[in-house]
């Protein structure tokens, strides 16, 4: 059993001026599951957080934590009053209190029995591989170890909900990896329900039980990440979610999720999503899984080696066809720059979608 909040809102609209931060969204989590909110700067994650957090208002809708209405009438529920935890990109911890001493300030408020406090905040340095840093203060720690106090403060009074800003952005890669498995472990290990807002797709694909991709204070696809790769519903969530490139052409046939678009001289197999017609211009959006030298497939391409770039486990490749260029295109040999060779595109793994006509 869970024993995460379910979180549901409800036409949330929140404006600052004639902009909507918030334009009428709606969003279900469920108990312990884990959602990421992914979106470009500006497109309203900040201002839906921090709504959750209870630190902004909704101007109308409805936040429901569990069967609590957090933001009726003009009340707000005070952020201390929702259980819940918050890890901030900037960490945001006392620079005058230690570790233990941040730690212990989300219990403040519980008024627990010294040793009990004591305990549960060691437990709590422990579980972030802390335990021995707890008398240090957060000039004395690395950044990595800052947000892992942050995330010990979150999680020390068992919350329900745990809400994730952009956590890992400011720390250098190898760290970000690493950090971000912990944040998943502890996560599903205290069984809170979670929600993590970034704008890197390869952090939301690799946390989310669902995600949900948001533009404009809307959101466009709430779904498994395994849905939002294969099926983006429109452009701007495949676009959003990495592309390897983009090819333009002309729809010969269509059946019922896939069609075959002549590209002039070349013709590619590829999925529709949203319904297209026969002599529609369309637009195919490639992802890079797509994409490979394999030899054993109907649709290729010819193509000439721009680039190669190791990446440990192979190479990505950038080619130049006749219809636009690909980045991405994974091998785990390497094949030289200017070399002349055959693309093959996974039908599966790239969409159509009518050109849009302004
Ligand atoms: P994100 O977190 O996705 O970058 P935000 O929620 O921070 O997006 O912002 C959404 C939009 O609302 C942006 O256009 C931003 O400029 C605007 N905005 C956010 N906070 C304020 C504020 N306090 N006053 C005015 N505009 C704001």
């Amino acid at each position: 059993m869970s024993n995460g909040h379910q979180v549901k809102i409800e036409g949330a609209r929140k404006n600052y001026g004639s902009l909507a931060a918030l334009d009428g969204l709606s969003l279900r989590i469920e108990p312990g599951q884990f959602m990421v909110l992914l979106g470009p700067s500006g497109s309203g994650k900040s201002t839906l957080i921090r709504s959750l957090a209870g630190i902004e208002k909704i101007d109308t809708g409805s936040i429901f934590l569990d069967t609590l209405q957090v933001n009726k009438g003009p009340i707000n529920v005070a952020p201390e009053k929702r259980n819940l935890g918050m890890v901030f990109q900037d960490y945001a911890l006392w620079p005058h209190l230690s570790a233990f001493e941040n730690v212990e300030y989300a219990l403040q408020r519980r008024k627990l029995a010294k040793d009990i406090s004591k305990q549960k905040v060691d437990t709590a340095l422990e579980r972030v591989g802390l335990a021995t840093k707890g008398k240090n203060y957060p000039h004395e720690l690395s950044g990595g170890e800052q947000q892992r106090v942050a995330l010990a403060r979150a999680i020390v009074a068992d919350p329900a909900l745990l809400l994730f800003d952009e956590p890992l952005s400011n720390l250098d890669a190898d760290l970000r990896e690493r950090l971000r498995i912990e944040i998943s472990t502890l996560t599903r290990e205290i069984g809170a329900t979670a929600l993590y807002i970034t704008h890197d797709q390869s952090e939301a694909f690799a946390l989310a039980d669902k995600i949900g991709v948001i533009n404009h204070g809307k959101l466009e696809q709430v779904d498994l990440p395994e849905e939002i790769y294969e099926r983006p519903l429109n452009r701007f969530v495949a676009n959003f979610t990495g592309i390897a490139g983009t090819f333009t052409g002309k729809v010969k046939r269509v059946s019922k999720t896939s069609c075959i678009v002549s590209l002039g001289e070349d013709e590619l197999k590829v999925r529709h999503t949203v319904g297209v017609q026969v002599g529609q211009s369309v637009d195919i959006l490639i992802r890079p899984a797509a994409t490979s030298f394999k030899k054993d497939s109907n649709n290729q391409l010819a193509a000439t080696i721009k680039d190669v770039a190791y990446r440990g486990r192979g190479y990505e490749h950038a080619i130049d066809t006749k219809y636009g260029s690909l980045s991405g295109v994974f091998d785990t040999v390497s094949h030289p720059r200017g070399g002349r060779i055959s693309v093959s595109i996974d039908p599966d793994r790239c969409i159509a979608f009518p050109v849009e006509t302004k």
